[in-house]
Order: structure tokens, then sequence, then C-alpha cells
């Protein structure tokens, strides 16, 4: 191996023994299986294969066209759909491919704020969804912190957009799809379901699948689904699917990563067994165990709580800001990241929350018990100080 390779691994060394020496409360994360990580750092890597399988610019395509198909059935099996496309290079490039698919430019696109937990390629300013589009973001509500659906519903049939999305990033509570699909009706939009956070949850059944109400159905593949970094579309509209093909290769993508295909197949193989199922719903019971500790312990949870795999704490009543929470609990080996509130008085880099979610620790084997300890640890730490007993819990899983 040459010097600059060396350089490269020892790096590579330095955060795999970070990744399983610190506490990783990011929600948006997970830990690959190893058979994952096998064929994501595999020669598929060298193959192109322009097109979809069986119909492919590219010659040698014999067995990368069987890699693919295998990533397709078993995408189609999990959620109950006729078509996928496992293409997308990451969540972002999935949501692209279903507008470049819908929409023209200048089209109305409705999509939750950023600030109440919606995604940057939901129609931010700073996101050329914000800027290629005219956005008409939409709030929770005020009070509840939850989708107020009369209030969606008054926007949209005020701005008429082209598509709604129904999704997001921060938002802890199950989104009621029939509601989306009667708004979207009414107002003649499309409904997009943008499922990244929540996908391994509607797998593993313990979440409301949105393929039924939705049109399309985007999702990234890294986050509770535990698969490579990358992105998926589903649907079961015969004319939508063929708009987000084209979309998707030529539109918008050369040559997929047939290593990251084959690390979604085998992902998604996993997704299918019991050992899965079981699995997700720890999570949730994890995260349910989690959040009625941080209650007990004085934080205020948005929303008041969580239905899902995530958790927003609005820090103000301890720390000035989440950036001063996120910090603290680095100290102690505990990642998580400062995160926006809705309606948020303070600017994105110094919000007033940060979020925590469960997914990647119940890989690592966390139940209830775990995460009760960890909120009381949280509390002590963005408030007195640690106890004795507390260090000890912190020493067995970190440096
Ligand atoms: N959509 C949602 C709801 C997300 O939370 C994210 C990522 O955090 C994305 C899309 C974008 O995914 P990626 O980072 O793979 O582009």
């Amino acid at each position: 191996m040459d010097k600059g390779a060396r350089i490269i691994f020892d790096l590579i060394d330095k955060e795999a023994y970070r990744q399983s020496h610190n506490i990783e409360l990011i929600a948006s994360e997970n830990f690959t299986s190893e058979a994952v990580r096998k064929a994501c750092g595999s020669i598929l890597t060298n193959k192109y294969a322009e097109g979809y399988p069986g119909r492919r610019y590219y010659g040698g395509c014999e067995f990368v066209d069987q890699i693919e198909q295998l990533a397709i059935d078993r995408c189609k099996e999990i959620f109950g759909v006729n078509y996928a496309n496992v293409q997308p290079h990451s969540g972002s490039n999935a949501n692209l491919g279903v507008y470049l698919a819908l929409l023209k430019p200048g089209d109305k696109l409705m999509g939750m704020s950023l600030s109440s937990g919606g995604h940057l390629t939901h129609g931010h300013k700073v996101s050329l969804t914000g800027q290629w589009f005219a956005p008409v973001p939409y709030d929770v509500d005020p009070q509840t912190h939850q989708l107020n659906y009369d209030l969606i519903y008054d926007k949209a049939m005020e701005e008429k957009p082209r598509l709604i999305i129904a999704g997001g990033s921060a938002y802890p509570r199950i989104i009621d799809f029939a509601k989306f699909r009667e708004i979207a009706d009414a107002c003649g939009a499309y409904l997009m379901v943008d499922m990244a956070h929540f996908a391994g949850l509607v797998a593993g059944k313990v979440y409301p699948s949105p393929i039924p109400y939705a049109d399309v159905v985007t999702s990234t593949t890294h986050k509770t689904l535990r698969g490579p970094r990358s992105g998926i579309i589903v649907t079961n509209n015969e004319e939508i699917a063929k708009k987000i093909d084209q979309a998707i290769m030529p539109g918008l993508q050369g040559g997929p990563l047939m290593h990251i295909i084959a690390g979604k197949a085998i992902a998604f193989g996993e997704v299918l067994t019991p050992d899965f199922k079981q699995y997700i719903k720890q999570v949730i019971d994890n995260a349910s165990a989690f959040a009625n500790r941080l209650l007990k312990n004085g934080f205020q949870l948005i929303t008041g709580g969580t239905d899902s795999h995530l958790i927003l704490i609005d820090v103000r009543n301890f720390v000035e800001s989440g950036k001063v929470a996120e910090q603290r609990l680095a100290e102690l080996g505990i990642t998580c990241n400062m995160n926006s509130i809705p309606f948020d008085p303070s600017p994105p880099m110094k919000p007033s929350g940060i979020r925590v979610g469960t997914p990647a620790m119940t890989t690592r084997g966390f139940k209830e018990a775990e995460f009760e300890k960890l909120a009381d640890i949280m509390a002590e730490a963005l408030g007195k100080g640690i106890s004795s007993t507390s260090k000890e819990f912190l020493q067995k899983f970190i440096k």
C-alpha cells in the first residue's frame, strides 16, 4: 500500500474506533452489517452499467443485472409495490428524480418547512429545489407542534401546488397519509411521501405504510433501513414509474453505483428476515422508554413525546442552546446533533434543540434499561454533573 493510501486507511481505522467507542444517538445513522460493507467495498465499483437490468448501454452486465434485479425484487417485496428504482445515489437524488419526473421548473412544491422538521430538498431556498421550483412551505401547528391537517388543507387550496410532500427529518409523530391524500386530491396535486427516516419502521410494520395513499414514495436506505448510504423510489403507478426510470437515468444520473446497489440488495434481504422485525420493534420500544425518562428528568420534548425512532428536545431549560448540549454530550462520548425546533427564535447554527434517535444503539444491543440510563446521564451532563454510576456506565462503552 502506498503512503497516500495508508494515510486514508489510518483515518478509516480511527473512524472505526470512534464509531465503536461512542454512543451514537444521531437519529439518521445506523450500523450496517459486515456483508453490506463488503459488497460496498467490492470490485463492483469498477463496473459501468448505464441503463436498467436487461437494457444497458454497456456490455458485460450479466452479473450486475442479476444483482440489481434482486435489489429491485426485494425492495418491491418489502414495501408491497409493483415498481422500485434502486439507482438513486442518495435520498436527495431520489427526491430530485421525482421532481424531474413530475414537475416543470417554476411549479409549486409544497413541503414541510425545515424548522418544522422538513428536509432541505423539500423546497428550502438554499437547495436547488427551492430555487428551481416555487416552494410553498407548511409549518406544524404553533401550539402542539404536530401536523395540523386543516391548516395544510387551507394552504394547499389557496396555493394549488403541483406536488405535496409528506415526511421529514425531525418530525417524531405518525403522519396521517390518508389526510394528505385527501388534501392532494382536493387541490389536484401529486402526493409524494419521503419516508427516508421511517422506511425501516414501515418495513417492520410498526408505522403506517404510505404506499396505499401516495403517488410516489422516496427514501434513503441508510437510516432505519440499515443499508448503505443511498436512495430508492417506489410506486404502484405505472405511468409515474416510467417517468421515474427516465428521470433517474438519463435525466439525473449516469452509471449506477453497482457496489452500493449490491449493498442495498443485501440490506433488503436482511430487512425481510424476522430478526429485522424484532430489531425495529425494539427501536420503537427503546424510543418510547427513552422519551418517557427524558420527560421524567425535566426535558421538554417537541410534541410531548414520540411515535417513532426519533425525539426532538428543546434544551433551553437546561443549557442556552442545542449547540452547547451537543458539545457537552460529545465530551462524554455521546454523539447527537443540534437541531432547530419549530418556530425556533435562534439561528440554525445555534438552534434551541437537539435530535436524538434509537436506531444505531439498538443495533448495538441497547434495550430500554440502557436508554433510560442515557436519559439520566443527559440530565446530569446538562445539569449538575455526572454521577459515579453514570461514569461507570459510560466507561463500559467509551474509551
Ligand atoms: N429526505 C429526508 C427526509 C432526509 O432526512 C434526508 C437526509 O437526512 C434526505 C431526504 C436526504 O438524504 P441524503 O442525505 O441521502 O441525500
